[in-house]
């Protein structure tokens, strides 16, 4: 009998292109993978993807091509683009950790020799010097706060404290602010994802696509040679720019609820139950179902028992079969939260293009630390050039626009992820933002699947304390 093996094909002696092939020759190869990629050039590699990969379409193959690619000093809104493609891993650098400074901004290229070029860079200047003055005031508040410890340095008190200053003054930050982002990712979700930025509006977003495109190559010369912009996208988005920019509907407001459930699966419950029998079982579907259909409430909490009652610590994953419910949300949150948000690559969102027209949020500790004229006078300055800019180019304009205004995103995903994201999001290091949002939302989930989502174990803070606690409005 052969014997098992295992071992890496390492990227230290194989491109990335030729462990592909190597992989992909397995197919119709009865030889090892060693031996496949020992018969291997990068010039045998080229020839196969092109014929296999490109000229049939053979493109899962180019997924074993993965890449890590340090992207530096690049917008926060494109960085949106950027981690927009969902099958690749991001780490960017943090707001809630590190501190900007007075030049960490870029200037869109749209506005190099626009007229109101002076105007957004004086704004956002205001927003960093507001920025920065903020920071002491409001970590003298959270030192009254969170006192320093006997025998504990001023440096190891302040990375104790330091994310609960940061994390209120980086609701002046705006999207032009500048990140560090690490990527990485196969060569087929590559491809797709620089197709979608040479496509982008925003002029910077196409240059990092040919940026990240020219770079790739050197590692990846066949796989993503032929990423080129798609005009149907922008004709796509072009057009329904258009039809929604005709809706006769009345201004956006914040007056609205922050979340709504729009939708969910009323029969989620049932639903759940079954295909986790199903699984176990050897009966068909439909019967399953109306086997769960005809149990008493006391029988399925048995079964919802049996499906979720062994979960130890919020590191236990629920079986798969969550996956069959599912829930659409309607939420606004501030900025700083939904870059938090989006990184949620299991869900479906669909986030409006962020403006000021939702209003801000207002930071508890702004307020005690004697910064609310300052800080409102900042976000309100940011709001008067969006206006400005958004008249002749709403997607440029949001580079002006800072963390603590609202943003509406519509979210849909399944109960599995939402056990994921409400426990994760929810936890007490989590940002007091993105934890509201998490708490209202599997508030909303108890309301209408009180058992399935009864073994969440969140902590036992609810949204309206994080809202009283940290929030002024
Ligand atoms: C305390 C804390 C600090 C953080 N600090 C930073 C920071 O400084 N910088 C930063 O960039 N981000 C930071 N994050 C964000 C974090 O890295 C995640 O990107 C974010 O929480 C989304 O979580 P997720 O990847 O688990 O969720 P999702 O994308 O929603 O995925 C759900 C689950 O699917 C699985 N999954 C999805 N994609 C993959 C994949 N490609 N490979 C393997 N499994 C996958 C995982 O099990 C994952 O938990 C922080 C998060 C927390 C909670």
């Amino acid at each position: 009998m052969p014997e098992r093996q295992i071992y890496l094909l390492s990227p230290r002696e194989l491109s990335p292109e030729t462990i592909a092939v190597a992989f992909a020759k397995t197919s119709r190869s009865p030889e090892s993978f060693r031996e496949i990629a020992q018969s291997l050039t990068d010039e045998a590699s080229a020839r196969f993807h092109e014929r296999w990969v490109i000229g049939y379409g053979h493109a899962s193959v180019a997924e074993h091509a993965v890449l890590h690619i340090a992207i530096e000093n690049v917008s926060r809104l494109a960085i949106e683009a950027i981690e927009s493609n969902r099958l690749a891993s991001y780490t960017e650098k943090s707001t809630r950790y590190q501190k900007w400074g007075p030049e960490d901004f870029i200037l869109p290229p749209e506005l190099e020799n626009h007229p109101l070029r002076d105007e957004f860079i004086e704004t956002v200047q205001l927003l960093f010097s507001t920025y920065a003055a903020s920071l002491e005031p409001v970590r003298q508040v959270v030192a009254q706060q969170f006192p320093r410890r006997q025998e504990e340095s001023d440096e190891a008190w302040d990375r104790r404290i330091r994310s609960r200053y940061v994390d209120v003054c980086r609701f002046l930050l705006p999207t032009a602010a500048v990140a560090n982002v690490g990527m990485t990712v196969n060569a087929r979700e590559l491809e797709h994802a620089i197709r979608k930025f040479l496509s982008h509006p925003l002029a910077e977003v196409r240059a990092i696509g040919e940026q990240i495109k020219e770079a790739a190559q050197a590692e990846t010369p066949t796989l993503i040679k032929y990423a080129e912009a798609v005009p149907s996208l922008a004709q796509t988005r072009e057009a329904l720019e258009q039809a929604a920019s005709t809706l006769d509907l009345p201004p956006a407001t914040a007056e609205t609820d922050f979340c709504t459930l729009v939708d969910y699966d009323r029969a989620g419950e049932e639903t759940v139950l079954a295909a986790a029998l199903y699984r176990f079982g050897e009966m068909p579907f439909d019967q399953a179902l109306t086997y769960v259909q005809h149990r008493s409430p006391e029988e399925r909490l048995g079964l919802v028992q049996a499906l979720l009652g062994n979960l130890e610590s919020p590191h236990d994953i629920p079986l798969r079969e969550l996956e069959y419910c599912s829930y659409t949300f309607d939420l606004i949150m501030d900025q700083g939260a939904y870059a938090e948000f989006k990184r949620h690559r299991m869900m479906t969102q669909t986030p409006q293009r962020l403006t000021t027209r939702l209003g801000y949020a207002i930071p508890r500790l702004i307020e005690e630390a004697g910064l609310r004229p300052q800080y409102e006078s900042a976000l309100q300055r940011a709001a008067q050039v969006y206006e400005k800019l958004a008249a002749w180019n709403p997607h440029v304009a949001q580079y002006v626009v800072p963390n603590g205004f609202y943003r509406r995103v519509l979210a849909r995903f399944n109960l599995r992820n939402a056990y994921h994201f409400c426990r994760l999001r929810s936890a007490p290091n989590a940002h007091f933002s993105i934890r509201k949002i998490a708490e209202r939302i599997a508030e909303e989930i108890r309301r209408v699947h009180p058992a399935l989502s009864a073994f969440m174990f969140l902590p036992d803070e609810t949204w309206q304390e994080v809202d009283a606690n940290h929030f002024t409005r």
